[in-house]
């Protein structure tokens, strides 16, 4: 099966509300002009340097998100363009996300990330974390808090991961302005969706396995 078709087939299977980012990290250009040309436009990288290569060369309508860990000194390299950020997790990091949105005068879209998996080398902030950032939310000015996003814990225990996302689900609901909850990998985003994702972040079932 062709890049396309993936993208399509999988497109036909989900449910309306959910949008779909294609995973493009590793992957060169053509490859992802292959699912722009099936008429997908929402890509997410997961390090600076290779986003701000890709958005230079390609299309200038695709949606660019930032799924990876960011650090804070990276921030102004993608603020003029970045639609956005998923792995925001630390208030230190919404503060520059917020100065330098202000600098480009743009208003920069974000998703807290939770820690809901066992695993520690996983990033993300508690559930009291993400209470206290939203307390103070209208100090950062220029960044829009939009949602949540989470990773579960890598492992084929199903109902592990299940428990984890509809923990995520559970805090999420907390927030009646949150629109979107990025949740879901290639291996697990049928379960993300069982327990409420609207944005699943899907690569290797569309490109391939990736060789680093
Ligand atoms: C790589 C990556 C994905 C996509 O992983 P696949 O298993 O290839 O679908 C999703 N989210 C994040 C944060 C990633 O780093």
């Amino acid at each position: 099966m062709s890049i396309s078709d993936n993208i399509q087939s999988i497109k036909k299977e989900l449910p309306n509300n959910v949008t779909l980012v294609a995973v493009s990290k590793t992957k060169s250009e053509e490859e992802i002009l292959q699912a722009y040309n099936s008429g997908h436009k929402i890509f997410g990288e997961n390090k600076v340097q290779e986003l701000i290569e890709k958005y230079e060369n390609l299309p200038k309508d695709i949606e660019w998100h930032m799924i990876g860990h960011l650090q804070s000194n990276k921030v102004k390299y993608i603020a003029p363009f970045v639609n956005l950020i998923h792995g925001t997790d630390s208030e230190k990091l919404l503060k520059e996300i917020n100065k330098r949105a202000k600098q480009n005068s743009r208003i920069i879209n974000c998703l807290l990330q939770v820690h809901i998996s066992e695993e520690s080398t996983k990033f993300g902030l508690s559930s009291s974390e993400i209470n206290d950032i939203m307390q103070r939310s209208s100090e950062f000015e220029n960044v829009n808090i939009i949602g949540l996003m989470g990773m579960a814990t890598f492992t084929d225990n199903i109902s592990q991961i299940e428990k984890e996302f509809c923990s995520l689900q559970q805090i999420y609901k907390n927030h009646t302005n949150f629109t979107t909850l990025s949740m879901g990998m290639s291996g697990d985003y049928k379960s993300a969706i069982k327990c409420g994702s609207n944005m699943i972040r899907l690569g290797s079932v569309i490109f391939g396995n990736r060789n680093y």
